[in-house]
């Protein structure tokens, strides 16, 4: 689907001089930490004006800043980009700010597989991939009037759960609902949510071996979400909503956190599925991904997401994690994709990881 030739492009790179770049947001901090760590040059991408902040963590700043005056005309500026030799690192922010479509279109190397976006943004694929590969996902309620236990009603395309409701009845559904987009019903899973930060290698297989390269287990967090997860300090949901006050999904931040160890074989058969399904779909997803779960009293995993990139989510690791701990101290997943490059442009392998 996207019509970039890489080999094309790095065969006018200058691979001793390699630049990692990203967008001056969401985990940009440690991905200029982790690629400084290996050794590579940084450059942020930043919009109106370089962010003073960054003068506060010498160690996360970028060493050069490129200066747009707004996201959209990062398209403008590839030649100048591609002189600076910029492979570029995508996350959540980057593809949000530059549009599904631009990215897609977006001619520098860039890591990852770029056409996990389409399976990844179109909730029908996502379903098709993610149960294609036996993972169960929260029932969809496809007629409202079916409604007969909790359920959250998601817009399609909204960002960080804007505007996502519950509702317990037909009748609660259709005083919330905003008729003019569109929406997905899926039964609200109880339980406790577990977000796992997972890295697959398509080139190296030091690690849990899959029918081609070699999977990661780097960390795992919780969402901190507003108003839904302190809304108890005011009453019970049900109280404030008797007083037309509706909790919301949007996420403010990053909680560290670990599972019971017994659980650890289930994720890494859920992250084995998800990948060698990926690779029969769409050529497999590359590098960093998270998949959303909610783990119900059975102990069962229902997974309502899957991000194809780094997440915000493992931020709270620059410095490592209590599972990446175990493969080298002081790994992040910023740190962690800075070394698959390196690793790729040792062997002459960059094609196999970047689009
Ligand atoms: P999403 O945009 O799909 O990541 O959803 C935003 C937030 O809504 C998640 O981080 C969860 O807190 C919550 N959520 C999403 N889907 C479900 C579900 N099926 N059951 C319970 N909570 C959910």
């Amino acid at each position: 689907m996207t019509k970039i030739n890489i080999n094309d492009m790095l065969t006018k790179y200058n691979k001793k001089n390699l630049t990692i770049a990203t967008v001056c947001s969401h985990s940009s901090l440690q991905l200029f930490n982790g690629a400084r760590k290996e050794g590579f040059k940084t450059l942020g991408i930043a919009v109106g004006e370089k962010k003073k902040f960054y003068d506060a963590f010498p160690l996360g700043k970028p060493d050069e800043f490129f200066i747009v005056k707004n996201y959209k005309d990062i398209l403008k500026y590839t030649d100048e980009l591609k002189e600076k030799n910029v492979i570029v690192i995508p996350h959540g922010s980057f593809v949000e700010y530059l549009g599904a479509e631009n990215f897609l279109k977006l001619d520098l190397p860039t890591f990852g597989n770029r056409n996990v976006l389409m399976w990844e943004s179109d909730r029908d694929k996502e379903r098709k991939w993610l149960e294609g590969a036996g993972l169960t996902m929260p029932q969809e309620i496809k007629n409202p009037k079916n409604i007969n236990k909790p359920v959250i009603v998601k817009y399609h395309g909204a960002k960080g759960g804007k505007d996502f409701f519950i509702a317990k009845t037909y009748d609660e559904f259709r005083k919330r609902l905003k008729t003019d987009r569109s929406y997905t019903i899926q039964e609200f899973v109880m339980g406790t949510r577990y977000y796992l930060h997972y890295f697959y290698s398509p080139i190296q297989d030091n690690s849990f071996k899959l029918s081609k390269g070699g999977l990661q287990l780097l960390s795992m967090d919780r969402r901190d979400e507003t108003t839904i997860d302190e809304v108890q300090r005011l009453g019970s949901i049900s109280e404030l909503e008797e007083l037309g006050i509706h909790p919301t999904f949007v996420v403010t931040g990053n909680i560290p956190i670990v599972m019971r160890e017994s659980l650890l074989p289930k994720v890494f058969q859920m992250g084995e599925a998800v990948v060698e399904k990926s690779l029969k779909l769409f050529g497999g997803i590359i590098g960093s991904f998270c998949l959303e779960t909610v783990i119900t009293e059975e102990l069962k995993f229902k997974v309502f997401e899957i991000s194809a990139r780094i997440v915000a989510g493992t931020n709270p690791y620059v410095s490592g994690s209590p599972y990446s701990e175990f493969i080298q101290p002081d790994l992040s997943t910023g740190r962690r994709i800075a070394q698959e490059i390196k690793y790729a442009n040792k062997k002459n392998l960059l094609n196999k990881i970047l689009s």
